[in-house]
Formats: C-alpha cells, sequence, structure tokens
C-alpha cells in the first residue's frame, strides 16, 4: 500500500463513524504527506481543521492508521498545507480522487467520490462527474418523466424544453440527471461550452464580481454558454440581486436558445420569496419532478452499483438493504459503500446477518438529522452564553443580535425553515427579518473568518448533541 492509498483506506473508515457533513468538512483536502518508520505527518488545509483532528479525530485516525498498516504508530502531526503543494503525484482531496486502474478495483475502497471528474469546460464552474450518465442511471416510476426530458432535452438542446426544471428531495437523482445531459452532449459536441454551477457558486460568483468591479466578466463567463445546468436554485430564494442577475442571465441564454436545465427541492410555485418573473421563466419549459424508488427500483440500483464497483452481492442481501434504507438513494449508496468497505478491510465474507448489523449503525446515524428547532435555539444560545429571553426581545446589542442572526441563518440552512416560521420561533419577528439575517449571515460568512468556524462548530455541535 502506498500513504495515498492508506489514507484513502483510513477515510473509509472514519466516514463509518461520521456523520457526512463532519467528514467533508473535517477531512477535505487532507492526506499523507510522509509516512517513515511510524511517524506520519498529515497535511491538513487550515489551522481550525488542524486543531478539531488534534483534539476529536486523533485517536481515531491513530487507531485507523493502525489498523490498516498494522504497524504501531508513534508520533502523528498535522501540517497546515495546500495538499496540491504537499504531493508532488497523486494529491487525494477527497473530491479529486481518480479512480484506479480496473484491475484494482477490486481491492481498492470507492466511495462516491472516486470517481474521475470531466476535466472539460474550464469556465469557472464545477467539474461534470463522468459516472453520471444515463447508463448508470436507474430509471423506476418516479423518475420516468424526468429521466425521458433530459434525454429530449439531450436530443434537441434549446428547442425540446427550455428551460427544464426537475425537482424532487434530497438523493433522489437530480444532479446525476442534469450531469448527465451535460455529459451526453460533451460526447456528441466536444467544443460545446458547459457551464455546472449550484446556485449557491452562481450567487457567491455573482457577489465578488461586484466587490471586484468585475461585473463584465461576470456576464461574458455565464453568458457565453451553450448549456448552462445549475443545481439547486432554491438557494437563490430571498436574494434579490442574484435573482436580478440570473434573471438577465437566464433571458440572454433563451433569447439564443442555449438549454437551461434547473434543479430544485421544490417546484418553482413553492419556492418562497423567488421573483414572480422567475417563477413564471421557469414554468416556460418542462417540470418534472422525481420521488422516492419502490423498493423494485431500489433493488435494482443497488444491483447496478454493485455491478459498477465490482463487488457483487446476494440479492437477498441486496433486499435487505433496500427494506432497510427507503429515503432515497444518496443513503442506499452511502449504506452500500460502508458495507463494501467494511467487509473489505475486516476481509470477510458479506452475510445477511453481518449487513444487518452494519445497517443499525447507519440508520442511528441518519437520527442525528431529526433536529429540532428549539434544539438549535438551545445549541446556539449556550453557545454565545446569551439567554433565551434576550433572544426573542428587542435588545439590539450585537453580543444578543449576532446569536439571533446566527440562530435565523442555521435554521434556514439546516432545517430548511421558511422564514415566516423563522420569525415566529424568535419572538414573533417579521418574516423580512428572519430573511436580512439570513443573507447578512450568508454574506458575513464570506469574509468573516471567525465566525465562518464558529458556525462550523455549531454545525458540528448540533449534530453531536443530537445523536
Ligand atoms: P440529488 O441531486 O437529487 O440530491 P443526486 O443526483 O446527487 O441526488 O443522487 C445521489 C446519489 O444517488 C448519486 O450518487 C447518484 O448517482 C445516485 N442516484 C440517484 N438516483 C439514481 C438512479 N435512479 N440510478 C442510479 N443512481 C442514482
Ligand atoms: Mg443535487
Amino acid at each position: 500500500m502506498n500513504t495515498s492509498e492508506i489514507w484513502q483506506a483510513v477515510l473509509a473508515e472514519l466516514e463509518l463513524s461520521i456523520s457526512k457533513a463532519n467528514f467533508i468538512t473535517w477531512f477535505k483536502n487532507t492526506g499523507i504527506i510522509s509516512f517513515q518508520e511510524g511517524q506520519v505527518l498529515v497535511c491538513v488545509p487550515n489551522a481550525f481543521t488542524k486543531a478539531w483532528l488534534e483534539k476529536k479525530y486523533h485517536q481515531e485516525i491513530v487507531k485507523s492508521l493502525e489498523r490498516i498498516t498494522t504497524k504501531a504508530i508513534k508520533k502523528l502531526e498535522y501540517k497546515i498545507d495546500n495538499i496540491k503543494n504537499s504531493f508532488e503525484q497523486s494529491p487525494i482531496a477527497l473530491e479529486n480522487i481518480s479512480s484506479p486502474p480496473a484491475s484494482e478495483i477490486n481491492t481498492s475502497i470507492s466511495t462516491t467520490a472516486s470517481q474521475p471528474l470531466h476535466p472539460a469546460n474550464n469556465n469557472g464552474g464545477f467539474p461534470i462527474n463522468s459516472k453520471y450518465s444515463f447508463e448508470t442511471f436507474v430509471v423506476g416510476k418516479g423518475t420516468e418523466l424526468a429521466y425521458a426530458a433530459a434525454q429530449a432535452v439531450t436530443a434537441r438542446p434549446g428547442e425540446a424544453y427550455n428551460p427544464l426544471f426537475i425537482y424532487g428531495g434530497v438523493g433522489l437523482g437530480k444532479t446525476h440527471l442534469i450531469q448527465a445531459v451535460g455529459n451526453a452532449l460533451l460526447k456528441k459536441f466536444p467544443e460545446y461550452n458547459i457551464m455546472y454551477v449550484s446556485a449557491e457558486k452562481f450567487s457567491n460568483d455573482f457577489i465578488s464580481s461586484i466587490k471586484e468591479g468585475a461585473a463584465k466578466d461576470f456576464q461574458n463567463r455565464y453568458r457565453h454558454i451553450d448549456l448552462l445546468l445549475i443545481d439547486d436554485i432554491q438557494f437563490i430564494a430571498g436574494k434579490d440581486r442574484t435573482q436580478e442577475s440570473f434573471f438577465h442571465t437566464f433571458n440572454e441564454l433563451h433569447q439564443q436558445n442555449k438549454q437551461v436545465i434547473i434543479t430544485s427541492d421544490r417546484p418553482p410555485k413553492s419556492i418562497p420569496a423567488l421573483e414572480d418573473r422567475l417563477k413564471s421563466r421557469f414554468e416556460w419549459g418542462m417540470i418534472a419532478d422525481v420521488s422516492a424508488p419502490d423498493f423494485e427500483t431500489r433493488t435494482a440500483i443497488l444491483q447496478k452499483k454493485c455491478a459498477e464497483k465490482n463487488f457483487p452481492l446476494d440479492t437477498k442481501i441486496l433486499e435487505v438493504i433496500a427494506v432497510n434504507i427507503q429515503s432515497n438513494i444518496r443513503e442506499l449508496e452511502g449504506a452500500l459503500n460502508k458495507i463494501i468497505v467494511f467487509h473489505q478491510l475486516k476481509n470477510i465474507i458479506p452475510s445477511i446477518e453481518s449487513v444487518k448489523n452494519l445497517l443499525t449503525n447507519v440508520s442511528s446515524i441518519s437520527a442525528r438529522r431529526s433536529l429540532t428547532p428549539q434544539q438549535l435555539l438551545e445549541t446556539v444560545s449556550q453557545f454565545y452564553s446569551v439567554n433565551h429571553e434576550d433572544l426573542v426581545s428587542k435588545n439590539r446589542e450585537k453580543k444578543i443580535s449576532t446569536p439571533r442572526q446566527v440562530i435565523m441563518y442555521l435554521m434556514r440552512e439546516e432545517l430548511k425553515m421558511s422564514y415566516p416560521a423563522i420569525g415566529e420561533e424568535l419572538g414573533g419577528r417579521d418574516h423580512t427579518t428572519a430573511m436580512h439575517a439570513h443573507e447578512k449571515i450568508v454574506r458575513e460568512v464570506e469574509c468573516d473568518l471567525k465566525l465562518k468556524q464558529e458556525i462550523e462548530l455549531l454545525k458540528q455541535r448540533l449534530y453531536v448533541n443530537n445523536l
């Protein structure tokens, strides 16, 4: 095993015991810089991650390293370094793990992140993941329409349905489908200029272009493309200037018959604080929903994923997984990954029994997500040492107003609460207050490192307290 394989195995183990959000927060852009005679140096992207790994995950990492290498670890240290500077070759960034050669697939751990990303389209968007293709998508009743629409758009971009708007709950294949269109069109037209971004990135890009006086660059970048894939548009709700900019971008592209594909967690009509003119634009083309897969589809998806990962599992075992994980496909795939990794590392053959055991752990991890507004409020007030009465009062002192705004921000981000409901929780405030507080924090975390770290810590606490 080389150091990069060792670190991948450590990450795969840690992923079993940590929620996805934490895992990504703390282990993104980490890697082993050197490993000699029991002394390990791990690179981390910033001081915050360093402190966190030292404080919270040190023992787990040491144990995992010892298990995987079967050697005693005498010293483990962390160094702040850009992952790219630390490696001459093969950096291990979570989002950047290149796929192993086919001959190694059986022994390597393949997680969702380990797929090749499409290097095309160096236009500032996110890379497209080449594993998100039509071929790897299993069509079920809940996705028939969205799948057919995506294919129609691929056959006649800009003509069939423009825009195509796909909505539905998390982990049901929206991102997969829109990237499948991107991949298929790139295959057909290698010169195609495809931009894939989250609405959040669109918004951030827009804001920083204004700050830097580079609005023209921004326009050029977003308006000279052949296909715009914009993910999770609900994010721009309540962000008026971003909406305005998106409106113009959309019109420009639409006029030139350039295809726009949008995803959202709900239909345009139900996105709060979204301008009417955008809602009506989104309804111009085709609106397709995706809904949760039934048992047969879940089993078929598992079968396909097993084949992709070259790790065949008995149908009986697949059915056990499909019965236990019903919510969405991301969790289904997560559970499958865990099962594969676990059995590979322990070198045991999966049985119904061992899989059932693992699944109990998986479901207790997803229980963390059942956070209530009350718990959130308590966690934040403890964190900032302010009391409940002050939070719901009219007090505008900064030591009270900041925690209050953070609460409103987290209620929106973590609990997806509506602005009126958030206002209500905080002493019957107006929904615009909640909206502004949310926006303010969104803006401030961009430039205020301390606040950003506080929010990371808070999120951490929310998950941990809520175990
Ligand atoms: P969403 O964007 O709706 O939250 P994703 O597209 O990110 O969901 O899907 C989550 C994971 O589940 C991805 O790894 C994706 O490949 C997989 N997935 C979702 N739907 C399907 C499907 N119908 N067939 C195969 N894989 C799927
Ligand atoms: Mg998505």
